[in-house]
């Protein structure tokens, strides 16, 4: 009779432990859905040419990416906004 008692609440331990498992990985999965992405605008001071791509880690805006295309001057991160939202006004460096 013990014995059952203690299957039955170790089997009971395990439901709420995997249930609690679902709940983590459910939020875990919802945080990912919501991550947001971040654009990096990365411009030539010079001649004011643009390029935006994808934010990755260690880009900061002022950051020194190479030379420009157009006319060879140092481009840097000019702006990092947040994708779909809206563009911050420009200047302020
Ligand atoms: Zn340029």
């Amino acid at each position: 009779m013990r014995e059952e008692y203690l299957f039955s609440l170790m089997a009971l331990a395990m439901v709420a432990g995997m249930a609690t498992a679902a709940a983590i990985a459910m939020i875990m999965n919802k945080r990912k859905e919501k991550e947001e992405k971040f654009v990096t605008v990365v411009r030539c001071p010079k001649c004011g040419y643009e390029v935006k791509r994808e934010w990755k880690e260690g880009d900061f805006v002022g950051l020194v990416q190479g030379p420009c295309p157009k006319c060879g001057a140092m481009m840097i991160v000019w702006n990092i906004y947040k994708e779909g939202g809206e563009e911050p006004p420009k200047g302020g460096l």
